[in-house]
């Protein structure tokens, strides 16, 4: 039973990753409580028949940065720069994962299309909660459409917070700016 438990938080945080793919959020890290981090790291143990599976081993399967808080915690990092295309070529951004890296070590604020224009801009940060899509707790979905672009790629983070894959509106949520 026990087991099964851990599998579907990792299948929780795949199912996630694989909703982004494709989008203009990219997963960066996740935040794991205690009780979380110790089923999944049991549960990988199982996968690899390995006695100890490290937090780096952890965070190589992954490919995410992996921190353990006991608040505000089980959740996906994701980050974001905006806007997105450029808003001189209208080309989409592209390696957006280096992007993102280069902004947060630069404080020019500016973003380089994959044409060259360099723009300003901003990272935003959100937190996509892993145990979001529980089953007889899903998300009823009031906008199905882009008020913006008519996009029907609404990406839902809560049952009022939404934003559009395709452009740059949100449904008023609170981003987290932040410059490391
Ligand atoms: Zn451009
Ligand atoms: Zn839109």
């Amino acid at each position: 039973m026990r087991a099964q438990e851990v599998t579907s938080i990792l299948e929780r945080i795949y199912r996630l990753l694989s909703s982004l793919r494709g989008g203009t959020l990219v997963p960066t890290g996740v935040v794991l409580s205690p009780e979380s981090h110790a089923k999944i790291v049991s549960e990988l143990s199982e996968i690899f028949e390995a006695e100890n599976i490290s937090r780096i081993q952890l965070e190589h399967h992954l490919a995410l940065a992996v921190s353990i808080r006991s608040e505000n915690t089980d959740v996906v990092i994701v980050k974001e720069l905006v806007p997105n295309p450029c808003p001189v070529c209208h080309h989409r951004l592209t390696f957006l994962r280096e992007l993102i890296e280069r902004f947060e070590n630069d404080d020019a604020n500016l973003i380089r299309c994959p044409m060259g224009h360099r723009y300003p801009g901003q990272l935003k940060m959100y937190y996509l909660n892993i145990f979001q899509q529980d089953e007889g707790n899903e998300i009823k979905k009031s906008v199905t459409a882009c008020p913006e672009c008519g996009s029907k790629n609404i990406q839902y983070l809560g049952p009022a917070e939404m934003f559009c894959l395709d452009c740059d509106w949100d449904s008023g949520m609170a981003p987290r700016y932040r410059r490391i």
